[in-house]
């Protein structure tokens, strides 16, 4: 009946990395490492991660008229992704200027570029994929009132799945909407604002969010695995013992695993310890989209 598992909207950067012996200072040059370019983007590693598993899957973004749109374009569908949704020009491309030092650490500028440009206009210009989808997700590296009108364009019988990243407080009835509300420990405390609870209780995270109104949360705790929380209570998810080498895109593998198995009627608990398996394999390699794994090397991965 669906043409799609899964409709991602969201942003698609081009990720520019350059590794420094350190960080210049206010009008200071220093040399780097030679540049490295590649796709990214949380709504362009979402489609990717989901595709890799085997779900079939379509992007509403919008990039730029230039050669990163284009490098986006060519590795969604390398992937398999449908990019019908794509949209071209309005701004430069989206771009993350990323350097690494050696110890490892990031310091990031991103330029919205064209993620910025994609308007509630867009999404409603874009109704017939979301007629044609199962569950729909979205994180927040677009406007605000993008997403909102992505939770007005839902057809009954969809689902909704929230990745709010960067964090932000959300309205009422976007929080309405998830099902389920997808946070790691930074995100829920900015969602929960003055609701946040001192101390370090993750449950208690979940029990406070879901009061907040979504029908469903998950909180992502990285190598210590996950929590579900619905109307039948919190549980943990076990999380997969692996020799993490780069956590970068764990949450978003995560997420697209989990919007995909619950599209295909896995209760919560269940899709979330598939999903798990699904990030532990994606932080054993090194990079956002080149890490996600295939079903059959999630169904091999030991624990
Ligand atoms: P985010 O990238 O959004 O902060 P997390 O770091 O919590 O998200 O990772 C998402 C999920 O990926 C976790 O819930 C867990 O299942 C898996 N994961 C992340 N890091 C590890 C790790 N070191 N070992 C095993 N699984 C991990």
């Amino acid at each position: 009946m669906y043409d799609y598992d899964l409709l991602v909207v969201g942003s698609a950067n081009a990720d520019l990395v350059i590794g420094v012996e350190r960080r210049p200072g206010a009008g200071e040059t220093v040399l780097g490492s030679d540049l490295a370019v590649h796709p990214g983007g949380k709504g362009a590693n979402q489609a990717v991660a989901a595709a890799r598993l085997g779900a079939r899957t379509a992007l509403l973004a919008r990039v730029g008229d230039d050669g990163h749109g284009r490098l986006l374009l060519d590795s969604q569908r390398a992937a398999g992704v449908d990019t019908v949704g794509v949209l071209v020009g309005g701004a430069p491309t989206g771009v993350a200027l990323i350097t690494v030092d050696p110890s490892g650490d990031n310091s990031i500028v991103v330029s919205p570029g064209a993620n910025g440009r994609l308007t509630p206009a867009d999404v409603r210009a874009a109704g017939s994929l979301f007629h044609a989808s199962r569950v729909v997700s979205a994180q927040l590296e677009i406007p605000l009132e993008t997403v909102v009108e992505v939770v007005r364009n839902l057809v009954p019988g969809s689902r909704f799945v929230l990745n709010p990243s960067p964090p932000r407080p959300l309205p009422a009835d976007v929080l309405a909407a998830c099902d389920p509300l997808i946070v790691n420990e930074h995100e829920a405390k900015v969602i929960l604002g003055d609701d946040a609870v001192t101390g370090d209780e993750p449950e208690e995270w979940a029990r406070l969010l879901l009061a907040k109104g979504p029908r469903s949360v998950v909180v992502t705790l990285g190598g210590e695995g996950a929590l579900v929380a619905s109307a039948d209570g919190v549980a943990r998810v076990p999380s997969v013992e692996v020799r993490a080498v780069d956590t970068t895109g764990a949450g978003d593998a995560f997420t697209a695993a989990l919007a995909w198995r619950l599209g295909a009627g896995e209760p919560l608990a269940e899709a979330a310890a598939y999903a798990a398996r699904v990030g532990a394999a994606t932080v054993t390699k090194e990079g956002a989209q080149v890490s996600f794994p295939t079903a059959a090397e999630v169904d091999g991965l030991c624990g």
